[in-house]
């Protein structure tokens, strides 16, 4: 599925070497083969060499590890030792990486709301494209998240203030519409990875 905002910029399309169902370049993760002849994701497409594309689901993840798809379209020996949980704690890692990013370019061009009275204000304003809640946030800023266009749970009121430098921070809000998208996105991407 293409997400708010990505209608005007189509990305080629490449196939799941699991599922084989055909997926917008940005919606694929590319593998390569690693050291050792073992595999290893390029989540930014920018390892040199042959590469082969899956989506970042558990079930297509594992259906390449189980069935060597990757290797056989990368035209390189089977690995028996191929570990699909590693893999996934890999993309994991990435994806929260890239939200880490996000957030820090959101902030940076004045485009986060930080804390519940800010976002109240923005999400009152029509400016919240995006509504990040910490997991571990109360009541009320759990009720100003709910009142938002779009919402997420994402982190823990510590994490979003250690990313930010500052105390414990419940709720953020992104009023940059691209950002919010990408954001969305990868959270709700990296949501399906976790148990
Ligand atoms: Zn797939």
């Amino acid at each position: 599925m293409s997400t708010p905002g990505s209608t005007n910029t189509k990305s080629p399309e490449r196939t799941c070497v699991a599922c084989r169902l055909r997926g917008e370049r940005d919606e694929l993760v590319r593998v390569v083969v690693g050291p050792e002849q073992g595999l290893a994701l390029d989540p930014r497409a920018v390892k040199s060499g042959r590469g082969a594309w899956v989506h970042p689901t558990k079930a297509c993840v594992a259906t390449m590890v189980k069935r060597h798809a990757a290797e056989r379209s990368l035209k390189v020996e089977a690995r028996r030792d191929l570990d699909a949980g590693a893999l996934l704690a890999e993309l994991r890692a990435a994806m929260a990486q890239r939200i880490t990013s996000l957030l820090l370019v959101a902030s940076r061009t004045k485009s986060l709301a930080i804390g519940a009275e800010a976002v109240d204000t923005a999400v009152a304003k029509g400016q919240a494209h995006l509504v990040l809640v910490a997991k571990d946030a109360g009541g009320n800023a759990r009720s100003i998240a709910e009142g938002a266009r779009r919402s997420a749970p994402y982190a823990t009121k510590q994490e979003f203030g250690a990313l930010l430098g500052r105390g414990e921070v419940s709720l953020l809000a992104i009023r940059e519409a691209r950002i919010a998208a990408e954001l969305a996105a990868t959270v709700d991407r990296l949501g399906t990875l976790e148990d």
